[in-house]
């Protein structure tokens, strides 16, 4: 081997011709990530409750794609969209556990009701998704997930007590994914937004006019994440280059938190 050959090797991340599927990917962070790992020549499928919209992304991909309908919280749709992609593709190298809502509001005036559906999107979904995505990736060998989860998990965030706790709950849950499916080849990381500036945020903001001001003041970097900044960090993550990084927890917070 030359030396023009082995750099040619170890330049760009390595994502060409790999199979994504990247949950909630129809709107705000996860369309940035689709698109990202899309321009590093991966195959990615947008598995999202709107079906429409999923279609509609992987179409605008340009590239090898698939738009399909699943909701996190239901493991039965979980397990028929992983099915699908197995036919289609016949292997999954990455997972990006992106879907999530919230309802923003004081903890002790939220309705339990609430909780739940915060809880089973954002929590059950990832370990729905996990579950019977690791199990191909055990049977391949190889495999990596990456859960997105928030910074609320790490510093708190007033109105979002049962989120922080559902987004918590991945951050734990990755360090132990990481650990007991190593063995198997695979790797597991979490990527903990700050405010991004996306539909979901513009949700919560809704209620409350001068939140995205004081947050920019607040942010070291002096703006809100755009997914794209988040998208890199996935794209990172997820690329066989850093395939000795796992059970790790990275902040893309514009130096908001630094713990
Ligand atoms: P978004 O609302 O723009 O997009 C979320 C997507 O998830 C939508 O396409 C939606 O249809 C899909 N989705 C919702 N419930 C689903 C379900 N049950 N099954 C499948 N798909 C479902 O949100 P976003 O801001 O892009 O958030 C993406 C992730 O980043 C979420 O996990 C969110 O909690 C996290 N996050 C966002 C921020 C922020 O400020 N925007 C901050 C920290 C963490």
């Amino acid at each position: 081997m030359t030396e023009t050959t082995a750099t040619a090797e170890i330049a760009g991340l390595g994502l060409t011709g790999k199979i994504a599927i990247v949950t909630g990917a129809a709107s705000g962070i996860g369309k940035g990530i689709a698109r990202r790992l899309a321009a590093e020549g991966a195959k990615v499928v947008i598995a999202d409750l709107n079906e429409q919209a999923a279609q509609d992304t992987a179409a605008a991909l340009g590239c090898d794609a698939m738009g399909i309908s699943v909701d996190v919280s239901d493991r039965g749709t979980v397990d028929a969209m992983v099915e699908a992609v197995m036919d289609r593709y016949g292997v999954i190298d990455i997972l990006v556990n992106n879907a999530g809502w919230d309802k923003i509001g004081p903890f002790l005036e939220q309705d339990p009701a609430i909780w739940e559906r915060i809880i089973n999107i954002n929590l059950i979904g990832v370990l729905n998704c996990s579950q019977a995505v690791a199990l191909r990736m055990k049977d391949q060998g190889h495999g990596t997930i990456v859960n997105v989860g928030s910074d609320a998990a790490r510093v708190g965030s007033s109105g979002e007590a049962v989120y922080s706790a559902a987004k918590g709950g991945i951050v734990a849950f990755t360090k132990t994914l990481a650990r007991e499916t190593a063995r198997y080849g695979l790797t597991a990381n979490a990527v903990c937004p700050g405010p991004a500036d996306t539909p979901l945020f513009a949700q919560v903001a809704a209620d409350a006019p001068k939140l995205r001001d004081s947050l920019e003041r607040s942010i070291p970097l002096r703006r809100l994440a755009q997914p794209e900044d988040l998208a890199n960090a996935v794209a990172f993550l997820v690329s066989p280059r850093t395939g000795y990084v796992t059970g790790q927890t990275l902040s893309v917070s514009g130096g908001l938190t630094m713990i």
